[in-house]
Parts: C-alpha cells; sequence; structure tokens
C-alpha cells in the first residue's frame, strides 16, 4: 500500500499580508478588572531556532543569495526578515540554480528531495529538526521491519511529505480520528503508529484509540512523536484557556501548532481564541466585554511580535500582565554541520540572535 493522497487543505501563506487595523485599539471600559495571562513557555522553539540561525548563518558565510527550500520556518514574518537578508525561498530544488547553497526547511525532506538536489549539484544544508529526524529513523525501521506505518498527521503537510517518503509502500496516512474509523491496511497484525510533531495532543491521542479498536495489535512508537515544545505550548495555554475570556494566538495560518493553539484554547474554556500574524491584525470588537485576555505563540514566532501585542493590548487598557509559566525550556540544538566552523575554522556561536527566549 502506498502513502494515501488525502486532500486536507493546508493553508498557503500569502507573500505579505494586508494591514488589517490602522487605528490604535480604544480603552473601552468593562464592567471588571482588564489584565492578561501570558502563556509559557511559548514562541521559539530549539528546532526553530536552529534552522533560522542556519540561514542566517549560510548567508554570512557564502553570501547571498542563499536558496532555502519551502519556508524555512512557517512564520510570514521571519520568512520575509530572511528574503531582506537574501535568502531566496523557492518551492522545490529544480529552480535552484545548479551548485548554489540550498538549506532545507525545519519541517524535513524525503530521500526524493535529497537525492534531486544531489543530481543538480547543489550544496544542502539540512536544518530538518532533530526532533522530526527521530521520526524519520522510525519510519525507516519500522518499514525496514515490515511494518505498516499509520502516519498521523496533515496530507500535504511538509513534515507528513518527508515522512511517509521515507517508505512510501509502507505508511498510511491518518488525517483525523475520523478517519481511523475507514482506513484499511493489508496485515492488521503488524501495525505501528507514528504522527506529525506539530499535532493536538489529545486528538492525536482520540486518533490512537480509535485506530486500536480496529487494530488491536497496534505497535506503539518508542517515544513520544509529538515534540516537547508542541506538548508544553499546549499546556500553558490550557491553563490560561479556563480564565480568559478571549485568547490570542500569534503565528501564521500554516503554521500546524499556532493552529492547534487555537483549538486547544476554546476545547479548554477560552470564550473566543483568534490566530494573528501581527499586533494590527487585532480586531478592536474581540474585546468587547472581554476582561482577561490569554496570548501565547506558536514554535515558529519571534517573541518581538508578542511583545506588539501586548503593547498594542496595553493601548486597550491590558496592562496588567501576569506571566503563567508551565515548563522551563532550555533545549538548543547544535547547528548543520556545514555551519559549525566560520569561514577562518574558528566554531560558530550559537547565538539565538537577540531573540527573546519565553
Ligand atoms: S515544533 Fe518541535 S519538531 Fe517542530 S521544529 Fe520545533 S522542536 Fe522541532
Amino acid at each position: 500500500m502506498t502513502a494515501t493522497a488525502i486532500s486536507l487543505p493546508v493553508p498557503q501563506v500569502p507573500a505579505r499580508r494586508a494591514q488589517v487595523r490602522t487605528e490604535p485599539l480604544q480603552d473601552i471600559p468593562v464592567s471588571g478588572h482588564k489584565r492578561v495571562l501570558l502563556a509559557a513557555p511559548r514562541g521559539y522553539c530549539a528546532g526553530v531556532d536552529r534552522a533560522v540561525v542556519a540561514v542566517e548563518k549560510a548567508l554570512e558565510r557564502y553570501g547571498s543569495p542563499v536558496y532555502v527550500r519551502k519556508q524555512i520556518v512557517h512564520n510570514i514574518h521571519v520568512v520575509t526578515e530572511l528574503e531582506a537578508m537574501g535568502a531566496i525561498f523557492v518551492e522545490e530544488v529544480d529552480e535552484v540554480p545548479e551548485g548554489a547553497h540550498v538549506v532545507f526547511s525545519a519541517h524535513g525532506v524525503s530521500p526524493a528531495v535529497v537525492n534531486a538536489a544531489a543530481d543538480r549539484g547543489l550544496q544542502a544544508i539540512d536544518a530538518t529538526c532533530p526532533l522530526v529526524t527521530k521520526v524519520h529513523r522510525e519510519a525507516v525501521r519500522f518499514a525496514r521491519d515490515d511494518r505498516h506505518i499509520l502516519l498521523i498527521g496533515h496530507a500535504g503537510h511538509e513534515e507528513v511529505e518527508g515522512t511517509a517518503g521515507e517508505a512510501p509502500d509502507h505508511v498510511t496516512i491518518v488525517n483525523s480520528p475520523e478517519e481511523a474509523d475507514t482506513i484499511e491496511v493489508a496485515d492488521p497484525s503488524r501495525v505501528v503508529w507514528l504522527s506529525q510533531t506539530t499535532l493536538s495532543v489529545d486528538e492525536t491521542m482520540e486518533t490512537v484509540r480509535r485506530l486500536r479498536v480496529r487494530f488491536p495489535e497496534l505497535q506503539d512508537p518508542p517515544s513520544d512523536d509529538i515534540c516537547y515544545a508542541t506538548q508544553n505550548r499546549q499546556v500553558a495555554i490550557k491553563k490560561v484557556a479556563k480564565d480568559a475570556d478571549l485568547v490570542i494566538v500569534v503565528g501564521s495560518a500554516n503554521s500546524s501548532n499556532s493552529v492547534r493553539l487555537v483549538e486547544v484554547a476554546l476545547e479548554h474554556g477560552a470564550k473566543a481564541a483568534y490566530r494573528v500574524d501581527y499586533a494590527d491584525e487585532v480586531r478592536q470588537e474581540w474585546l468587547d466585554g472581554v476582561e482577561t485576555v490569554g496570548v501565547t505563540s506558536g514554535a515558529s514566532v519571534p517573541e518581538v511580535l508578542v511583545q506588539e501585542v501586548l503593547e498594542a493590548l496595553s493601548g486597550a487598557g491590558y496592562r496588567d500582565v501576569e506571566q503563567v509559566r508551565t515548563a522551563e525550556e532550555d533545549l538548543m540544538f547544535s547547528l548543520p554541520k556545514e555551519l559549525r566552523q566560520d569561514i577562518n575554522g574558528q566554531k560558530t556561536e550559537r547565538a539565538l540572535g537577540g531573540r527573546i527566549r519565553s
């Protein structure tokens, strides 16, 4: 059986987005005390930080242009800033001039893409998050054991395409709990599940539960595929959401983990929840009668964008900001091997580029 091609729409991000609000938010009185609950952890994860720094270091080392296959991370602001520094984003490696440098995004690539880049003589720098690479390795190993992999994730998402591409004859993609009720496999005694790293933990567990009803011999992966950053951000927003009249998630439309944060907030008590790329997308009417605003951001979002949302909210009277922290994070990944030394052979500093960790 081959990887299924079920079409779940993956939102496309416009090259530039339109500004939504031109006037500052108004400070309109509400019956109680206005406040913000700021979720932590939020924003940049270790894999995103590594990928963005990899492009920056590649530009420093090789000069502009450096090509990047797909958005390096799913955030319009990050992509726009890197473009301004000289990165050129392409959809496929056949758009890259022969012999040029190309960076593979944090979401990972299939072996077919790696081979296509090699065939063009491209100098590839692999910024795939190590936690995505871990899932690739699991897929390869299970396929070698002739297991059939039920890959829980969104068909069409780059990460799922990359993982499925490791063993296309051994993978069936399961998009949702409902789909778990209907998929078929050739040998139900040899099935194992894996997942995309950025899913809702609760929904994924529901999908697994339903798969196990159908396939009692379903094998679990050796460790969680939903990564620490996705899980931590969901735990934090659950705690915030139960006390929030409104939750604002900063993140782009094609950021899976950002979209999941909106869903998780709504499922855990937020009266309303919206995703914005930028502060000027926060609408005045969202604040009608709102005392408590929860704020968080997806794993591909620089902290500066959250601070701009807090500034806009401050202008609307939400100046009391309380951080709600549910976990500490200090994980960092080393850069791709090509970038661990600078042009003079000196060890490259693993800088966070001035980004504030939350
Ligand atoms: S969200 Fe998780 S899997 Fe994705 S880049 Fe960040 S740490 Fe890696």
